[in-house]
């Protein structure tokens, strides 16, 4: 039977353990045969696939052997890893316990506890584990990273920002993005809660920390949409399709509906012309098929998308054809009404956008993935079932 991908790094490890024990104490004598023996013991145990009893022997091992305080923390992270976060936990605390550790040691068990606590939804003592871990030169770094990640969880956005804000000074990285990130989510739960005034402050500071992020742009137009301020939100969807063309299916209805307010209808087609020119996906032909209708007719409309589509298909576009042929012959509509529903079941359980990094699937963009909780790694897709 083949090995559990565990076992095998647990394999790993004790044999590395065993040259180095076995090498440098090889003239002890009586101590190290009974170490020795004590570890082809536990080594039988994980070749027999008995990985509990395997621990037990080890953990004897460490009971005897301060050098051994690497194998605890490799076993407690082996444990967590087979999500056994209980016994992670327990192990790690008796490791904390212990009198005779390094302060390395001791702050190396103190990270491993903390991740336990995180893997067990513990987040409140995880929180305060590496607030502590703090105070310890050497360690702010990786605690810094898990209270970000613990922060970001909680949705405790505030926090995210004070602590991504304090790693860039300690790491010397760019958190620019996900610090636009966090305050793009702020403004998010004011405009929610209908406080817009606020929402608008941290739009700002969001286009202040990262001026190319395409969301804060987004967001300064639906806020200025929503006060009336029509040229103001039309300028911010522009600096959003500047900055990343793919936002245009969201930008379209919000631009068209700017256009109506400021009585520039008119220069609606031009516009989506010039949009076509820098996006290849079918939101934009389908809006001018519907605006060449209004000005043309529905024979130009028809005559437009298809031969639109007969370079780029697409099933969004063809639904929409389908829906033209009918509206334009009444009378020859039959054959077109099962293919409509076929088409329209098509579109409804298509995912127009995928995460880069996991591959989670979704019918609207989340700036942060739900699966795999990296931002902006959700792109659009394009093509035939795309947009
Ligand atoms: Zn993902």
């Amino acid at each position: 039977m083949a090995l559990l991908p565990g076992l095998t790094f647990l394999l790993g490890l004790v044999i590395g353990l065993l040259g180095f024990r076995f090498g440098n104490d090889l003239r002890k004598g009586r101590h190290v045969d009974k170490l020795r023996s004590n570890y082809f013991r536990g080594l039988n145990y994980l070749l027999n696939e008995q990985p509990d009893k395997a621990i037990e022997v080890f953990l004897q091992i460490a009971e005897v052997d301060r050098h051994t305080v690497e194998t605890h923390l490799a076993l407690g992270s082996l444990f967590r890893r087979r999500g056994e976060s209980d016994r992670a936990i327990r192990l790690h605390q008796n490791l904390i316990a212990r009198p005779n550790l390094t302060a390395e040691q001791r702050a190396l068990a103190l990270l491993e506890l903390g991740e336990d606590y995180m893997r067990a939804g513990l987040l409140d003592r995880a929180e305060l584990l590496f607030t502590d871990l703090l105070q310890l030169d050497g360690y702010v770094q990786p605690a810094l990273r898990q209270l970000l990640a613990i922060s970001q969880q909680e949705q405790d956005w505030r926090r995210a920002i004070d602590h991504a804000r304090r790693l860039q000074q300690v790491s010397g990285e760019n958190h620019a993005s996900l610090i636009a990130h966090f305050l793009a989510e702020l403004a998010g739960v004011a405009r929610q809660s209908g406080d817009l005034p606020a929402a608008e402050l941290w739009v700002q500071e969001a286009i202040a920390s990262d001026p190319q992020a395409v969301r804060p742009r987004l967001l300064a137009g639906q806020l200025a949409m929503a006060r009336g301020d029509w040229p103001a939100a039309l300028r911010a969807f522009d600096e959003a399709l500047d900055r990343q063309i793919d936002v245009v299916p969201e930008v379209l209805p919000n631009l068209i509906e700017c256009l109506q307010q400021l009585g520039q209808a008119d220069r609606l087609g031009e516009r989506l012309q010039a949009i076509t020119r820098r996006y290849a996906g079918i939101s934009p032909v389908l809006a001018l098929s519907t605006e060449i209708e209004r000005e043309q007719g529905l024979a130009a409309a028809t005559q437009f998308l298809s031969e639109h589509l007969r370079k780029h298909p697409s099933v969004r576009g063809l639904a929409t054809l389908v829906e033209l042929q009918i509206r334009q012959d009444a009378a020859a509509a039959a054959p077109f009404l099962s293919l409509r529903g076929l088409l329209n079941e098509l579109i409804q359980t298509q995912s127009v956008y995928r995460c880069g990094h996991c591959g989670f699937a979704a019918r609207t963009r989340h700036w942060q993935c739900p699966s795999c909780k990296r931002w902006e790694s959700i792109k659009l897709v394009h093509g035939v079932m795309g947009d």
